[in-house]
């Protein structure tokens, strides 16, 4: 069956922070936008819902009102990370000062940002999910979308898949590929908050794996881990509570306070793409890429590459590949770099244990360091060869 009536100019597969973000900032250019989205708002995500300070650049180029979501968010000083006895404290400034990094509730964070979506003039169509690609001359011209009514086809002259983590568009357009290293399983619960982790939150790094612990608004605490694959299954619940009970400063903060909801994720956190456009198809948000959520800027990175891609359809129809392939390399590739240095001290234990105690004693290098991870200033600026001596060295 064909839906004339949802045909569109741009088709967005996923009303997360990147497809609403990219529907939000193209319908208020004037463009013809719809979403569809597999589930629901208001809908789960697994996150441990900490966010760079960089999203409120972000939120505000697409006129999110700042009022509406900082209600429900709560400003954080940083993140203190700890392995054992040694730990330092992350916080970030940029040029006009220190900035916040954000708690923010993911149910309701992502609603509001796809309603805002909705109120910039794009459209949404819910409990819709992206099939299969449709094909013309070579290039994508639309998609089949499962609804409770039946399959549909519809035409678009851009399809921007901003489907997450298991992106089924990157699937079918056949450019997913195997993530070889990190494989954890991501895991996350609400629990009562802890009155000392008012203004910070806390990383727990074990071997190879890690704990955090993020404040939220509503006196409740986001107990998030990223845990080995497991040999043997045990149930989530069972993994989740060893991983508490693994590292006593967690089972310490944790003892007496209840859990206020399920615990969601399980599955492999990880995703990694070939090529992130093509010829009538782009990809945005995880559905371009995933490392793991150590380094916390998932969030921002849905909003920044959802900002490259309106950019880039803002132009003529022309290049627009070559444009959105390039405004990539621009934002992130210095900061993936970063990102797979932090992943190989993560890895590294001793090497961890290390730098955080070099870390610790000289503020000025993990200030740099941590506004590098916030997107606060440039992450190459946390890359230099003297930068990195001046971590390391005894
Ligand atoms: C355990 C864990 C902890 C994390 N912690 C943090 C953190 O603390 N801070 C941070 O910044 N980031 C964190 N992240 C990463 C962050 O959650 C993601 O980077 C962010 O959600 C990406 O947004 P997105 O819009 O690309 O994808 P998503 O938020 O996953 O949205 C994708 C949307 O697409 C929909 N969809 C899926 N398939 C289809 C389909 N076939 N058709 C239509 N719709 C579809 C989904 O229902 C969903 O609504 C974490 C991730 C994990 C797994």
């Amino acid at each position: 069956m064909s839906a004339p009536g949802l045909d569109c100019e741009v088709l967005v597969v996923g009303a997360g922070p990147a497809g609403s973000a990219v529907a939000a900032a193209l319908a208020a250019d004037g463009r013809d936008v719809l979403m569809v989205e597999a589930r629901a708002h208001p809908r789960p995500k697994a996150c441990a819902e900490y966010a760079s300070p960089r999203i409120v650049e972000e939120l505000r180029r697409l006129g999110l009102p700042e009022a509406g979501w900082q209600r429900d968010a709560l400003p954080l000083a940083g993140m203190r990370v700890i392995r054992g006895r040694d730990a330092v404290d992350v916080r970030y400034r940029d040029a006009v000062g220190p900035r916040s990094a954000w708690g923010l509730d993911r149910l309701i964070f992502d609603t509001a940002l796809a309603a805002h979506a909705t109120a910039s003039g794009a459209r949404l169509v819910e409990h819709a999910a992206f099939d299969e690609p449709v094909w013309t001359d070579g290039r994508v011209s639309g998609a089949i979308v499962s609804t409770p009514e039946g399959a549909t086809t519809i035409r678009s002259r851009w399809l921007v898949g901003a489907d997450g983590a298991r992106s089924r568009v990157a699937n079918r357009l056949g450019v997913e590929r195997p993530v070889i290293a990190p494989r954890r399983l991501g895991m996350v619960a609400h629990y009562e908050a802890d009155p000392e982790l008012a203004d910070h939150g806390e990383m727990h790094v074990g071997p190879g794996w890690y704990v955090g612990l993020a404040p939220l608004a509503g006196g409740r605490l986001n107990v998030g881990m990223a845990l080995p694959m497991e040999k043997v299954r045990r149930s989530a619940k069972e993994q989740f509570q060893a991983a508490i009970e693994g590292i006593p400063a967690v089972a310490a903060r944790l003892a007496g306070r209840r859990r206020l909801t399920p615990i969601t994720g399980a599955s492999p956190i990880g995703h990694r793409v070939g090529r992130a456009a093509g010829p009538g198809w782009l990809l945005v948000g995880d559905a371009a890429g995933f490392i793991d959520p150590f380094t916390g800027e998932g969030i921002y990175r849905a909003l920044r590459s959802a900002r490259a891609a309106a950019e880039s359809l803002a132009r003529s129809d022309d290049d627009v590949e070559d444009r959105y392939l390039a405004a990539r390399r621009h934002a992130f590739a210095a900061k993936d770099a970063l990102t797979w240095l932090v992943q190989g001290m993560l890895v590294s234990p001793p090497l961890m244990g290390y730098a955080l105690r070099r870390l610790a004693s000289r503020p000025a290098t993990a200030l740099r360091l941590g506004s590098a991870l916030g997107d606060c200033r440039p992450a190459s600026d946390a890359l230099s060869p003297f930068f990195l001596a001046q971590v390391l060295r005894p």
